[in-house]
Parts: C-alpha cells; structure tokens; sequence
C-alpha cells in the first residue's frame, strides 16, 4: 500500500522521526540505503504525476505555482492605462481579472482576457476629512477611529507599519500579511474571534472601474462621504451609498469591476497577551459546547484558535486578550518558532533537500511520503513546539504574524478551508466527521495533512458571499487544513482536499475562496452555501456593474455568478478530456452513452 513500503522498513520501521534521524546520521550503511532510495521515490512522484499540463505555453502562475493560464497579462501603472484597458474591454468583449498579490490558491484569478497586475508603490494616507460628511467626523472622534485610503497594490505587511508611526492598528489580522488590501478581501479572508467579523469589516469605502469604464464609489447606506461636497470635487464619479449594493463590493471574488482604492477605518495601536494551552481534542470539543459563548472557557477570549493534531487527541488552545499595561511590564515577549522548523533542521532532511535540490519543506513532504508511521508524531510535535507555559505580549501585529510576508515564498504550502454554521454545535460535529475522514485517507490510501488542522472563527459579515455571512448574532467556525508541497502538479492534495470537501459539505460548509477550491463545487453548492437570497443579491449587482460578463470567468460561470445567472459547467467536457487520452473507443463509448 505504501510508497516503496520493503525498502522504507528496511531503513525504518519505527514512528518517530529523531530516531530516523539518529539512524541515519549514525548508521552509514541506513544512509547511504536511504540516499539511493529518495531520487527513486522523487522519480516515482514525477512518473506518476507526468500528465500535468507543463510550464512552457503558460503566462501567469500564482504565487504557489498551483494556477496557471494562459491571458494577456498588463502591468497598471497609472488610472488613465486602467481606464483605457477597461474601456477597451467592452470595445473587444474581452474578459478582464484583476489580481492582488497573486496569491490565492484557488481558479479566482483565472481569465482567458487581461490580466490586470499592481506595478506601483504602495499608497496610505489619511482620508480627506473635507469630504467626509458631519455625523461621520464627530462619530470618528468620539470612538477614536482613524480612517485610511489604501491603493490597490499595496500589501497588509506595507500598511500596518504606516499605521504604527500613527499609534494606529486594525482590529484584527489574519495568518499572512502578504496579500494585497483589495485581493485579500474580494476572497473574505478573516482571523480569529467569536465578536470580530472577517477583515472585509475594515472597508468602509470601494472605488472601483467597471467594464466600459465608469467609475463608481460604493458605500453602505450610512457611508462616511459627504454627497454634495463629493460631487463637487468628482462628478465623473458615481457615489452610491447603498447597503444593498455595498455588500457586494467588498467581497466581489473580482466580479463587479477593477477596484483601484479602499477606505479602511483603523483603532489605536494595542498590545496582545498570548496564552497556550495543552489539552486533548476529547477534552476540547466539549468545551466549545459550552453556552453562552461570551462565558465559554476559550471563546470568551478575543481570539481564540485550536489546533488539532489529526492522528492523535493532542490539542493546543491559543487565547488572545487586550494586553494591560501591566501585562506589557509583566510578560516577555514571544520567541517566533516556524512552526516544522525543529523537523527542516534535522541533517536527514537538510541531506533530502541537498540531493534533489528541492527545498526543505519539500525535503520533509517526501520523508513523510516514505516513512508515513512517523506522521502523527511529526504533526503533534510541530504542534507541542508552538506550546509555551508563560504569557507572552507584544505589539499586536508581531502576536499574530511573527513572520509577516515571509512564510509563502521559502516553504510551499497549499490549503483548504471550510466555514461552518455554529447552529446545534455544527462545527464540532463537522470537524468531528473531517477528522474521522483524515484518519480513513491515512488508513486506507496513505494520503495525509501536515500540521494541525486549524480551528478560527469569526463573527458575522453582512457581505452577501462573505464565508462568514450571517445575521448579526450568528458566529462561524472555520476549520483549515495544509499539505507540503515541493512540485504543485503533485496532485495529493487534490485528492485529500476534495475528499475533505466532501465530508465537509455534508455539514453544509462554505469553502474559502482563495484557498483549495474543489472542482466538485458548482452551483449547487452555491445555493446551498450561501441561500438563494445572498446568491441572487448578488447577481443584481453584477447586472449593474458589469452586465456584459466581462469580469466573469469559467469557475463563476461554473457557479452561476453570471450577469445572467445562467451556469455553464465545462465540467463535461474535461470529463469527456480525459477519456478521451484512453484512446478513440473510449470516447465514442461516452458519447454513445448518452
Ligand atoms: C500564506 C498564506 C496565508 C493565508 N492566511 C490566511 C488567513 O489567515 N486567513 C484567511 O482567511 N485566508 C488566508 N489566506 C488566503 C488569502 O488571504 C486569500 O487567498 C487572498 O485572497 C489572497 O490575496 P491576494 O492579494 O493574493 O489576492 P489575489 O490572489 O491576487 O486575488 C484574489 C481575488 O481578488 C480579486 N482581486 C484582486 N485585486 C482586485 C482588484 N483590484 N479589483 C477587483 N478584484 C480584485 C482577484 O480577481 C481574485 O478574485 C492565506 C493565503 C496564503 C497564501
């Protein structure tokens, strides 16, 4: 069943990876086994995975090399060539996206037409108070809201220390500060906390161009601008302020048009205190049954996330509170460990990378790929070296990204993501039911998770395709699981996160725009998820911004994101694709079938 099962016996048999280690640095013979058989394994992994589609006709690749398509490809570098490329959109029916950082794992991105791409410094700045109307400034005042325009193009990791010089902070992060301020948004990306909505909430304000080039500023309908004052300065640009239209502006998966700048709103710079706690996954499933949730042990804390070990009952709880000046006396500041960095430092792992010339994360993914009884131990260790008795504080942004923009470029990793309904304890019995399925595609297939599988939450975002929307009250609980990756076209993760996916959607889950997106969703899906009320608002606003489908794409056409509603689902045809490789007969066989 396993991956050169004989040979890896002979060098190991055990479960744990410092005694793999020891072996092989002590035991030349068990090294030099060990040397031969990994460019073997390697050989094996590329043979078995060498229809992928190859780079050389491709154009654009994201960041982790998993999307790529073949478009036209402009670098914006001013309003006026946006502006004409919009214009010239509708002029040649020609598809347009737009990207941030480029970094979503998922088909969002993907066009057939232009592909438009940032090529600008970064830009934050305070808004304009003259525009801004009465009730909005003195509201500002009294609750210390500060309030920012950011370009497109600029990144979370080039605002936050903009901000800092000013006291002034976000009310919350996500894992990653790489992403751009529009890109990170269009897919809801969000951090932890049961009464902090996704980061969409920081927008108060969108400019954005639609296809054929007009220019809109969407608002709620109590939004921050003045009308008349703004007229007078921009009447070429349309204000709306209208929640109706807003809650789609935000969260736009690239739909509605090119948004070019934001308004965030930003609170004074504050201190984090970071606890861990050791528990076990039994122990911690009970405890989020727990109600109220303003009174449960851990939910009651403003961030909170749970880390599960898949294969084991290991859990580590981390709660985060507003830290107190004595705090900040009190309590050290943390000590960032990556969180394999103990595995990628062992000489079996650095000897891996250094004979295939991959790098170290990749190094490991086929460690684990050969010697598979160790995975448990190597998830649950990574996730006990994240664990520390004592309190730490520190600025907010250093709590919750110690490494900033640097994780995705030097250790590839690919993720799925799936929000659930709180309702009845869903999400415990969700997550209940994914682990049951990791632990079946271990057993049965030897398909595995690397690292916990990570539990955040959020409150509700009224944002109609936000994976937190919901009404005021309702909270959401996020469920996130990664694979190493060193080459993408390594289709395992494919095969683990769609059976995920599965499992997932009995418990009707909203899967993470920007993350692994599975082929398997379609409209369908979309009903289910997100209601017919949400879907079909939504579709309303693209009628207005863009009704000639312009901004569209095969995965929104795949979901009935279209001007006109009308689902066009290519999936038959990659089906009829891939029989079709299996020679003539097999495809006369489907079509006859039919
Ligand atoms: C290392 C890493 C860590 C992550 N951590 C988290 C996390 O903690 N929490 C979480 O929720 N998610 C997380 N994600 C997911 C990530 O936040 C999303 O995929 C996000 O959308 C990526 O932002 P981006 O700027 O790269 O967007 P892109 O990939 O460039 O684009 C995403 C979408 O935005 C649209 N878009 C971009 N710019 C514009 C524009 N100007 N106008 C209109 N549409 C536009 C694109 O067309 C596309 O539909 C993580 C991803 C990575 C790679």
């Amino acid at each position: 069943m396993g991956f050169f099962d004989d040979e890896a016996r002979e060098i190991y048999d055990g479960k744990d990876i410092h005694e793999l280690n020891d072996i092989f640095v002590k035991n030349e013979k068990i090294a030099e086994k060990l040397r031969k058989l990994v460019p073997k394994a390697h050989q094996k992994v590329i043979n078995e995975n060498k229809d992928h589609d190859g780079d050389e006709e491709e154009v654009a690749i994201n960041k982790a090399g998993n999307i790529r398509f073949k478009t036209d490809i402009e670098d914006i570098k001013s309003f006026q060539q946006l502006s004409d490329v919009m214009k010239k959109s509708v002029q040649e029916n020609k598809n347009v996206k737009a990207v941030g950082s480029f970094a979503a794992f998922s088909e969002v991105t993907e066009t057939n037409g232009f592909l438009l791409q940032p090529v600008k410094n970064s830009y934050v700045a305070k808004t304009d108070l003259q525009l801004l109307n009465e009730e909005t400034i003195s509201q500002a005042k009294k609750d210390d809201i500060v309030y920012y325009d950011v370009k497109w193009g600029t990144k979370i990791f080039e605002i936050l220390p903009v901000l800092k010089k000013d006291n002034r902070a976000f009310f919350n992060l996500g894992g990653w500060t790489g992403q751009d301020i529009v890109g990170i948004n269009a897919t809801s990306t969000h951090g932890s906390g049961i009464t902090l909505p996704p980061l969409c909430s920081l927008i108060v304000s969108v400019s954005m161009v639609v296809p054929g080039d007009k220019i809109y500023k969407v608002e709620p309908t109590k939004g921050i601008t003045d009308p008349s004052k703004f007229i007078q300065k921009f009447p070429n640009i349309t204000l709306i302020q209208d929640d109706k239209t807003f809650n789609a502006a935000v969260v736009t998966i690239g739909s509605l048009g090119v948004t070019y700048e934001v308004t965030v709103w930003t609170i004074p710079l504050y201190n984090i205190i970071e606890r861990r706690e050791e528990n076990t996954w039994t122990n911690v499933k009970s405890i989020l049954k727990q109600k109220p949730y303003s009174t449960n042990p851990y939910l009651k804390f403003r961030n909170t996330e749970i880390w599960i070990s898949p294969y084991t009952d290991y859990a580590l709880i981390t709660l985060r509170d507003l830290a107190t000046n004595e705090d900040v006396k009190n309590y050290p500041k943390p000590e960032a460990k990556e969180l394999f960095q103990e595995f990628i430092a062992l000489p079996v792992v650095q000897e891996i990378s250094k004979v295939l010339s991959i790098n170290v994360g990749g190094a490991l993914y086929l460690l684990l790929l050969l010697f598979p009884a160790i995975i448990p131990f190597v998830n649950e260790e990574a996730l006990r070296s994240q664990y520390h008795k004592d309190p730490v504080v520190d600025s907010y942004e250093l709590i919750y990204n110690p490494f900033g923009p640097g994780f995705v470029n030097d250790f590839k990793v690919i993720s799925v993501e799936f929000s659930f309904s709180m309702k009845d304890d869903n999400h415990v019995l969700a997550t209940e039911a994914i682990l049951e399925t990791l632990k079946e595609l271990r057993h049965k297939h030897d398909l595995h998770i690397h690292g916990p599988a990570s539990m955040r939450f959020s409150a509700a975002s009224s944002q109609y395709l936000s994976m937190g929307n919901g009404s005021s009250d309702e909270t959401r609980a996020y469920l996130e699981m990664i694979i190493l990756v060193y080459d993408v076209w390594i289709d395992h993760y494919k095969r683990v996160f769609d059976s995920l996916t599965e499992t997932a959607l009995k418990y009707n889950a909203r899967c993470h725009w920007g993350q692994y997106f599975s082929p398997k969703l379609d409209h369908k899906y979309l009903m289910n998820a997100y209601g017919a009320q949400n879907v079909h608002s939504f579709i309303e606003q693209i009628m207005k911004f863009d009704p000639n489908g312009i901004m569209s794409n095969s995965l929104l056409r795949k979901l009935g994101l279209t001007p006109d509603g009308k689902v066009t689902d290519f999936g038959i045809w990659e089906t009829f694709g891939e029989k079709f490789k299996n020679g003539l007969n097999e495809f006369t066989k489907v079509l006859t079938n039919l």
